[in-house]
């Protein structure tokens, strides 16, 4: 499944959703190793069906770390 290989050679550029240059741009999509964002060089019908679900799951993490944190906020404001 060579499909699910990234390309071996990531190159950062500027975020366009947080600005910071950790956009690691790969062949087939870029990925913001800062705060997540993802977008697709092709318009690959499986590669949008993976960037959909890897979308999901980013959501659903960051979900579930910010549901973390306000926890421990609470515990440290306690
Ligand atoms: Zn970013």
């Amino acid at each position: 499944m060579n499909l699910l290989l990234a390309d071996t050679r990531p190159f950062f550029d500027a975020c366009p959703r947080c600005g910071s240059r950790a956009l690691e741009k790969l062949r087939t999509h870029s990925h913001c190793i800062e705060c997540n964002y993802f977008e697709t060089s092709e318009s690959d019908p499986i590669e949008s069906l993976m960037v959909d679900l890897n979308q999901e799951i980013e959501q659903l993490d960051a979900h579930t770390k910010q549901e973390k944190k306000q926890r421990l906020d609470k515990i440290q404001a306690a």
